[in-house]
This record gives C-alpha cells, structure tokens and sequence, in this order.
C-alpha cells in the first residue's frame, strides 16, 4: 500500500474512532450486516441438509457472502471492521473455517453485491426456476432481515436490493433470468460496485451498453425480437410500512392497466411479502429499447442514479451468458470510443475510488470468487 493510502486510512479509521463510531449510520450498517451473514447462514445450511445444495456449493455461497459484507466494511467511512460486525465467538468460529476471508476482505474485490449472491442461491435451488418459486423465496428472506434502530424501531436491512428484475425469452417462458439493483451505501461505494461488475462480472456486451449509455445517452445494440422483462420493487415489513401510501397508490393505478404478468406474479405472492411490479426507468429504456417491458409505461420514471445500477443489467447479462445464439443476433451501433476505451474509464474510476477509500490495492486488481 502506498504512503498516502495508508494515511488517508489511518486517518479515516482515527476519525472513525472519535466521532462517527457510535452513530445511527453505522449502527444500522453492523446490525444489517450481522443479520444478513446469519439468515444468509441458515437458509444455506438447510438447503444443504435438504440435498437441494452440495455442501462444497453451499459454503462457497456462504464465503461470497461473508467476503462481500466485510468488504463493504473496508470501504465504508469510516472503515468498519470484521470486529465490529461480527462477535468474539462469531469471529473465533467463522475463521477457523474461513481464515482467507478475513484477509482478503482488505485485498480482493468481490464480484457481485450480497443480495445479489442471495438472489443465486436462491434461484440455484430451484428446479423449476419459476418466477414465482423464486421470487416467493426471497420474500420469505427477505422478511426476516429488518434490524432495530436505537429507538427500537424496525427498519430496513441496508444490504437488500430495492428492485428485483426477471427476463426470459418468448420462446421458453418458464427459463428465467434474475437480477437485483445494486444494494450498496453511499455514492463512492455504489460506484465502486457498479464499476465492478462493469470491469468483471457482466457479459461484455451489457457492460458495453452501460458504458455508451453513461457516454452517448444511447442504446449500444438493439435485442431481436421476443427478449421481455418484468421488474417488481420488493419491500421488507418495516420498508411496507413507511412506504404504505406509496404502495397503495402504485396498486390503484395498476388496476386500471392491463393485468399483465408481473401482476399476477405480485397478486400471487401477496401472502409472502410485498412485491410491487415496477415500471422501467428512461435509462433502461434508452438502453434497452427493443425489450417488451412489463409493466410498459409511458411516463418512464427519470432515475437519478446512473446507467448500471438498474436490476435490468444483471439479469440480461444472465440471460446473454445462457444463449449464445442471442448474442450472434445483437444488432450493434458503432461509436467513436471503442468498447475498450469505454470500459478503461470505468476501470479507471474503480481504482481512483478504492484508493481515495484507502482500500490495500496490490499491484493490480484480484476478485475473490472461490466459485470460478
Ligand atoms: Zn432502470
């Protein structure tokens, strides 16, 4: 690590220390994270012993899990360590297991957000890969991670997604792809996650269509016909709750559409938890202009997030790294920037980020992923 790294660490750490340790932000940030890693925890450890997971599988999620939640921790500010997350007992049992997690939390980049991780195991252990089955399942966990505020309020687990996206091909309806919005606080880190899975993660052609968005404001190629997707916002009990108004003014709107999938998925699941069809944002639509949206409406919201932090990406790239013979058929624009050029800036930023944050980049950048 170099000098100015190590100062800037040390000073945020210092800063950390005397004046934001104790505050709200960071409470809720330990809390949401504990409680994310054990429910995380048991719903793997069950699905192991119901043979729906091997356990070689199981403990691989597992330790995604844990590196990218203590990650997040090295990146916050101020940093919040393994230590703080987790207890004494907790840690004594967790890095005899996982000793290499504690490590490279400090050195190696995660390759996906934990909802998202979530969001894997789940739909690997469903069979039929059902929009319902798996979208009921993460309902189920998802009610069980709001955390307590210091006035012993509920609110919402800051590591889960706000959107949940489902695409699939006209032709096999019942093969889904999945994908949740990017579930990282605060502006620097959100970037850093996106850029991420801009750089790494992503099928090379929707981190291409990310980059010319944030660039040209245009689409990078156009789907072939019979490409759909469906977005739902997914609210945990304590996010139904305050958002209650909001919610109920979505549903007296909808009523008066079309009942269209996304609908009756919703209708559907209404006994797990709170799932509410979404429309897409502008950004989505300018990059993606040839999907059929469910629900498609007129007035696409305009986000003030950037292109990339959308549900869409992830579960497109999902379905572009299953069918080759979609990606034969992207018909794609050419710009002046080349796709590399594109993704150099991105890459760029990644770094400047992790530096800034102080974060021990090695000579060049290593993902853990011990499911590669
Ligand atoms: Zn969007």
């Amino acid at each position: 690590m170099d000098e100015r790294a190590e100062s800037s660490r040390a000073r945020r750490k210092r800063m950390g220390d005397f004046l934001q340790r104790n505050s709200t932000q960071v409470q809720i940030f330990v809390k949401s994270g504990n409680k994310f890693l054990w429910t995380a925890r048991s719903f793997i450890s069950s699905s192991v012993q119901e043979g729906k997971l091997t356990q070689d599988k199981g403990s691989a999620y597992f330790k995604e899990i844990l590196h990218v939640i203590l990650f997040c921790g090295q990146i916050n500010n101020p940093i919040i360590t393994p230590e703080e997350i987790l207890t004494e007992e907790e840690i004594r049992q967790l890095s005899k297991k996982y000793r290499d997690v504690f490590q490279k939390c400090a050195t190696h980049l995660p390759t996906h957000p934990p909802y998202t991780v979530l969001l894997d195991v789940v739909s690997s252990i469903s069979s039929s890969r059902k929009a319902e089955e798996v979208l009921g399942c993460l309902l189920g966990l998802t009610n069980e991670m709001d955390v307590t505020n210091d006035e012993g309020g509920k609110c919402e687990n800051i590591f889960v997604s706000t959107v949940i996206s489902c695409c699939y091909l006209d032709s096999s309806a019942n093969t889904n792809y999945f994908g949740a919005s990017v579930s990282c606080r605060g502006r620097k880190q959100k970037q850093i996650m996106i850029d991420i899975l801009c750089c790494h993660t992503w099928h090379k052609d929707i981190s291409w269509a990310v980059c010319v968005g944030n660039t040209y404001n245009k689409k990078a190629f156009g789907f072939p016909v019979g490409v759909r997707s469906m977005a739902f916002n997914i609210y945990s009990p304590a996010k139904a709750t305050i958002q209650k108004e909001k919610i109920k003014s979505v549903w007296d709107r909808l009523q008066h559409c079309l009942m269209t999938r996304s609908y009756e998925i919703s209708k559907a699941l209404e006994q797990y938890g709170t799932l509410v069809p979404k429309a897409p944002c502008m950004k989505c639509f300018t990059m993606f202009p040839d999907i059929y949206f469910d629900p498609h409406s007129q007035d696409h919201c305009n986000g003030q997030w950037e292109y990339g932090n959308c549900a869409e990406c992830e579960s497109l790239s999902q379905l572009l790294y299953s069918n080759q013979q979609i990606v034969k058929l992207l018909d794609r624009e050419t710009f002046q920037l080349t796709p590399k050029m594109l993704l150099k800036v991105k890459c760029d930023r990644l770094e400047c980020n992790l530096r800034e944050l102080g974060f021990r980049l090695l000579n060049k950048i290593l993902y853990y992923n011990d499911q590669e």
